[in-house]
């Protein structure tokens, strides 16, 4: 087994969507980003890459690359699954933790579970997707951004 942990942040503006897990949560507010700033899915690859020794998501698809320019991070998700179902790697499970003030997502959660669950190809009981504020300190409890933890654990299979 193969344990990784992931971690990103992402500011928040105007003008743009908030999309958390693949899940459009409705907000004045959106993450900045050069993909469409998906904060938990990209701590979510960067554990995953971690677990399997390939680098982060920095590295693999650079923000200075167009080709990458406002692409769903769903599809990211998915070429990192690839790369893992090319060595043989397989989900056990996924814990994550979403650090937000503003808005409350207790009632997106289910659904951002479910989103990212089938592309881990796991039963969505092995997902676990929890969202806390930061009691108005720092940067997320000023909103000011928004940051997600992850920590997968992947098993070779046959
Ligand atoms: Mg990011």
């Amino acid at each position: 087994m193969r344990i990784g942990h992931g971690y990103d942040v992402h500011r928040l503006t105007e003008k743009r969507k908030l999309i958390l897990g693949g899940v459009e949560v409705p907000y004045k507010l959106g993450l900045l980003g050069h993909s469409d700033a998906d904060v938990l899915t990209h701590a979510l690859m960067d554990a995953l890459l971690g677990a399997a020794g390939l680098g982060d998501i920095g590295k693999l698809f650079p923000d200075h690359d167009s080709a990458y320019e406002g692409i769903s991070s769903m599809e990211l998700l998915m070429r990192v699954m690839e790369m893992l179902a090319e060595r043989k790697l397989r989900v056990c499970n996924a814990d994550m933790t979403i650090l937000c003030q503003q808005p409350k997502l207790s009632r997106y959660l289910p659904k951002m579970r479910d989103s990212l669950a089938q592309r881990l190809k796991v039963p969505e009981e092995r997902v676990n997707i929890k969202a806390t504020t930061e009691e108005g300190l720092g940067f997320t409890g000023r909103g000011e951004g928004i940051a997600a933890h992850a920590v997968v654990l992947l098993e070779e299979s046959e």
